[in-house]
């Protein structure tokens, strides 16, 4: 009946307010953390606020799916899909969990200080303050790097935020639509709708792929008097793509971009970055000039600027230029009672949400232990330790790759069936039920109805 709905609604909803939470307890310590994203969020998930006061600080007040971001730039997914508050994720803890939507512009290892800042367009009288901390864990995840090249913050489009994705989805409609002005000269035509990736990692492929499922699906349809001019490259200094994926999946990956018409430049760096055109040199050691009408730069992480400053800090700790130092425990090198997590590090492992999330759950768990072992309680604090679940990427045409580890040995599977699995992987690391119900619903709407056009 109408009556049961309804309360079942409200049952999903209520269930999304926070419950009655302890307020923070002045006894007890507080533990800072920098970050929302993936490794902040898996520390939160499991921190024990009985034992601690917890506070949150990030510029934007949610947690973001970074995998399914690639599939934003299209539609393929609504951004408030693969979005959750970060007030929601600490709505069942014990104790309140402090948030505040600012930006850490400063650390003081010696004072235990932070200094944060509102960088939000709408500010209220007050914007800067310093924050006491006893335990302090940087989860502010990495930069975009751009190798210091001219341009390429000016003309590029990264994709790591939100803002990204919307960017890069207006600058796409905004390059067809151009290209179909009236009385538009061929050769600029080709130039508007010639869509360039550089970096040929995990996200620069992603976004390839769904390019490519956007113009095959939609606007191949849509604008049929420019259908033969779209076309794709994607731009990579290395040998080949996807160095962590095993030499055939590489090879199959290769081959599905080439049935797609996507051209992939390999052994080719990027030069110059202009607002039309980039120029690289080419396998061959020739420079060349190649126009674009969008630009996306995917060439990997470079370290924050807050970071650098508390590696300049205690730089004689800290003498890798690519991230933190941390020991096996996630302790900063060189900084009492500071943690690191993530992308931040420069560690062995990739900087993947994998790595992140097990090493904010393992930091969880030793704040557990320590409070254990000052109650007198004998407890044990280990080193941590990554397990490897496997690689995934999506390559378009329904086809997906992944290498998995498996008895032992590592299984390599691409196709059909794999981009199911793939679907289903990351529906279950989904952060809540509602972004899974909301990613199946835009799954199942662009399926139905198609892609939307409109910029
Ligand atoms: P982030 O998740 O980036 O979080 C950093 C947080 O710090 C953000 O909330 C940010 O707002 C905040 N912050 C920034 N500056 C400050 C500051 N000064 N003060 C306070 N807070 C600050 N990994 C996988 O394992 N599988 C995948 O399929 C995958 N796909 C990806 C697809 C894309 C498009 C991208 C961009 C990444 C993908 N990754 C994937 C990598 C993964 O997203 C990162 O490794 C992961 O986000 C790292 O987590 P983190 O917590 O270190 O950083
Ligand atoms: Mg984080
Ligand atoms: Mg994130
Ligand atoms: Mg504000
Ligand atoms: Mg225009």
């Amino acid at each position: 009946t109408v009556g049961a709905l309804g309360y079942g609604a409200y049952e999903i909803y209520g269930k999304r307010h926070p419950v009655e939470q302890k307020p923070f307890d002045p006894k007890k310590r507080t533990v800072v953390v920098l970050g929302s994203g993936w490794g902040a969020v898996s520390f939160l998930k499991s921190i024990n606020t009985d034992d601690y006061n917890v506070m949150v600080v990030s510029p934007r007040n949610y947690f973001l799916f970074t995998p399914l971001l690639p599939s934003c730039t299209v539609g393929t997914i609504e951004l408030r899909s693969i979005m959750e508050p970060i007030r929601f994720i600490t709505r069942h803890k014990s104790r309140n969990v402090k948030f505040y939507e600012s930006e850490c512009t400063d650390i003081d290892p010696e004072s235990k200080t932070i200094s944060i800042t509102d960088v939000s367009d709408v500010k209220g009288a007050v914007t800067n303050t310093t924050i006491p901390y006893d335990y302090l864990v940087m989860a502010i995840g990495a930069d975009n790097q751009t190798f210091g090249m001219a341009g390429v913050r000016e003309y590029a489009c990264f994709l790591k935020e939100i803002w990204d994705a919307q960017k890069i989805r207006t600058r796409l409609m905004d390059c067809v639509e151009s290209a179909g002005f009236a009385s538009q000269a061929p050769e600029e035509v080709d130039r508007l709708l010639h869509m360039v990736v550089v970096g040929g990692g995990p996200t620069g492929v992603e976004y390839a792929a769904e390019l490519h499922d956007f113009l095959k699906d939609d606007l191949e349809t849509w604008y049929p008097e420019l259908a033969d001019k779209f076309r794709i490259t994607l731009v990579e200094a290395l040998p080949n793509v996807l160095p962590m994926f095993s030499s055939q999946l590489i090879q199959y990956t290769e081959s599905t971009f080439k049935q797609n018409k996507i051209d992939v430049l390999t052994k080719t760096m990027v030069k110059e970055v202009g607002d039309k055109s980039i120029k690289v040199m080419d396998a061959n050691k020739n420079m060349v000039s190649i126009p674009y009408g969008l630009l996306v730069w995917a060439t990997g992480n470079c370290p924050r600027p807050l970071t650098r400053k508390l590696m300049a800090r205690i730089k004689d700790s800290q003498t890798s230029p690519r991230g933190l130092l941390v020991d096996d425990y996630m302790r900063v090198a060189g900084a009492p009672d500071m943690y690191a997590i993530g992308d931040v590090t420069f560690s062995k492992y990739a900087p993947t949400a994998q790595v992140a999330t097990q090493q904010g759950l393992y930091l969880a768990s030793v704040f557990d232990n320590l409070a254990r072992i000052e109650e007198g309680k004998n407890k044990k604090i280990t080193p941590f330790e990554y397990s490897h679940q496997g690689s995934l990427a999506y390559i378009g045409s329904d086809k997906a790759i992944a290498d998995l580890p498996f008895l032992n040995g590592n299984v390599s599977v691409g196709g059909v069936a794999t981009y199911v699995f793939w679907r289903s992987v990351y529906i279950s690391n989904m952060f809540s039920f509602r972004n899974r119900f909301l990613v199946v619903g835009d799954w199942m709407k662009s399926k139905v109805f198609g892609r939307d056009v409109s910029r």
